[in-house]
């Protein structure tokens, strides 16, 4: 559903014509290195191709534009390697379409102290020719990531590479369709918002179905699909007994396997990338889509539940952004405490839809009653989440402006075991604490869903946000509350006046 290898990023590296030939030649060979290491480099999960060193502000705009027009380029990695005018990068800059990261290195990583002259010295000048270009990018306004560090450091390739992959969730969101299947949950207020603001903001297209559209591809599904969808379940889970081929239930097991097939091929014959589903609208499906929307989740479609589009586009992009890191990511909600104190802890779950992405085993496949919507029970995988570091990430539309809160945790395992839930769910504390954690989330209006995630930092989260151009918030280990409040007040004047 999405590979790296469809994207690059382009090296791209200013100087400008004084220099002479011998120079630039030098500093056309040293970003070609520079481009190929990063390239290889296993933190940068996509190609990086080298190109001819900018010496004109006509060179640069040609650049912009060609890598605005190349659906592959997912944004442009810069680098002064001299002194490059910074006027000659405001045409050009203005009109980039595609997220940039400032690397600020230099070629060398020590300095020949012994034998360094002014031959060295004028062709190594990243240490101010990167300030002009910040200067420019500043003076701009522009978004940007900045890096700083020689580039075989880890830290600088670990930097580049999270950039890279929150510049790819950009370019895949940009394009994406998710398909609302049914409306909102009636009355809820944080699963709402602007579509069209969505569109405006992130590119991604919402698009409304009545359940008839699904009922419809659910109806096709052979009895051959079904067969084959229910022996991966045999082959994959532990069914409870009366799902068996004998048990008494096998009719429900089959009938999520029809869900399953039925939503999938909607979802790829529409190139959906994310969906939604609310049990408050199934006309004509017999059971809430469980199973079906956690086997989703985890081959990477985004989701929410309830009508949540602005969920099932956060875990879209969480997902893109994951894809080769260990660890999975799901939906997930707030769903209960444990209020010990000194012991506070929260359990994450839903209704069903929980990925399976984020399992222990063993990931058992239960049937029971849902006790709200007035349907037939539905199928479900039951599991416990991995334990570790996660987060927990909510976008919310203020009417204003979308903002995205992100709580960093860390995921444990239930203080007992859980034999009589029957769902999914993850077990975790909040950072700093329980009690600033949750106070902060909630004055931050973040929502009750989220997208979490154990492959993915708040920084991928941060850069994201920060391409799209959206409000970030992160609760986290430093997080204390008189200062998130002020830093609250103060996101309110910054961002109405960036509306205004
Ligand atoms: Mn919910």
């Amino acid at each position: 559903m999405f590979d790296f290898d469809d994207y690059e990023l382009w090296f791209v590296t200013g100087s400008q014509e004084l220099y002479g030939d011998e120079v630039l030649q030098t500093v056309a060979d040293h970003s070609r290195e520079i481009a190929e290491y990063l390239s290889n480099a296993d933190e940068i999960p996509v190609d990086v191709a080298f190109k001819p060193v900018l010496t004109s502000p006509r060179e640069i705009e040609a650049l912009v534009h060609e890598a605005n027009a190349d659906a592959d380029c997912v944004g442009l990695i810069t680098w002064m390697h001299t002194f490059s005018p910074g006027q000659m990068w405001i045409n050009g800059l203005r009109s980039l379409d595609k997220p940039f990261a400032h690397l600020h290195t230099q070629y060398n990583e020590e300095l020949p102290w012994s034998e360094i002259d002014m031959e060295f010295m004028n062709t190594n000048q990243s240490a101010h020719g990167g300030r002009e270009f910040g200067f420019t990018a500043s003076r701009l306004g522009l978004n940007r990531k900045v890096v700083v560090g020689h580039w075989k450091a880890q830290r600088v390739l670990e930097k580049l590479g999270t950039w890279t992959r929150a510049a790819c969730a950009w370019e895949d969101i940009r394009g994406a369709k998710i398909a609302r299947f049914g409306d909102n949950m009636r009355h809820v207020a944080v699963t709402e918002g602007d579509k069209v603001e969505a569109k405006m903001q992130f590119g991604c297209t919402v698009s409304g179905y009545g359940l008839g559209d699904v009922v419809e591809y659910v109806d096709d599904v052979t009895d051959d699909e079904i067969d084959a969808t229910v022996s991966q379940y045999e082959t994959e889970y532990e069914l409870a007994p009366s799902l068996r081929e004998d048990g008494d239930r096998r009719d429900s097991l089959r009938e999520a396997a029809a869900i399953e097939v039925g939503i999938r091929t909607f979802l790829e014959d529409g190139n959906f990338k994310g969906f939604t589903t609310t049990f408050e609208n199934l006309t004509g499906l017999s059971q809430l889509p469980g199973l079906a929307v956690q086997r989703l989740m985890a081959d990477g479609y985004g989701f929410g539940p309830e009508g949540d589009w602005k969920s099932a586009m956060l875990t879209r992009a969480i997902y893109v952004m994951g894809q080769g890191l260990e660890g999975g990511s799901s939906l997930m909600e707030h769903y209960t405490y444990h209020l010990t104190p000194g012991e506070e802890k929260v359990l994450g779950a839903h209704m069903l839809e929980i990925s399976e992405s984020i399992a222990t085993d063993p990931v058992s496949v239960e049937i029971h009653p849902l006790d709200i919507g007035g349907k037939a029970d539905p199928v479900r995988a039951v599991f416990d989440a991995e334990t570790g570091p996660a987060v927990n990430a909510s976008l919310v539309d203020l009417g204003d402006r979308f903002r995205l809160v992100v709580n960093e945790v860390e995921s444990v395992e239930p203080d007992e075991p859980l034999p009589e839930l029957p769902v999914a769910r993850a077990v975790w504390k909040p950072k700093p604490d329980f009690e600033t954690a949750i106070e902060a989330w909630i004055r931050a209006g973040g929502a009750h869903h989220t997208g979490y995630s154990q492959a993915i930092t708040s920084e991928h989260l941060k850069d994201f946000a920060d391409i799209a151009d959206v409000e970030f918030l992160v609760i986290d280990e430093d997080t204390e509350i008189a200062a998130f409040e002020k830093e609250l007040d103060w996101n309110e004047i910054r961002w109405r006046l960036d509306n205004t």
